[in-house]
């Protein structure tokens, strides 16, 4: 069994997904309707908009002291709405979301192994 089967069973078995982020950002692609002359700001727009989806559903469970009964299943859906437009604004820059999200680890771990995941500045 090749390696890629087998990570699939495994990963099947724990009851996770295998997309491929390539694979998922060429699909949503089969659903972008929108101005084309205005992708930047469409794609910025929506993204903001869907995280404020987001945030307005956080805003209500600290409001309300308890969240909504489906409060498990709506915020990864809007987590997927969310990833959506970063699909989109990533195919937009001709970049691979697989490659931005390798990237993001790569960046992220360096921070952590020099001990400077905390404090600011984009190139720490
Ligand atoms: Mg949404």
């Amino acid at each position: 069994m090749k390696l890629e089967e087998e990570a699939h069973k495994f990963m099947k078995q724990k009851n996770k997904s295998t997309i491929m982020a390539s694979i998922y950002q060429s699909s949503a692609k089969e659903t972008a309707i929108f101005p084309k002359d205005k992708a930047l700001e469409y794609l910025t727009l929506g993204l903001v908009g869907e995280s404020g989806e987001i945030a307005n559903k956080i805003k209500k469970i600290i409001r309300d002291k308890i969240p909504s009964a489906n409060w498990k299943t709506d915020l990864p859906n809007e987590i997927g709405d969310v990833l959506w437009y970063c699909a989109m604004l990533a195919d937009y820059l001709d970049a691979d979301l697989g490659a931005i999200m390798e990237n993001n680890l790569e960046k992220l771990q360096s921070r952590k192994k020099r001990g400077v995941l905390g404090g600011s500045g984009d190139n720490r």
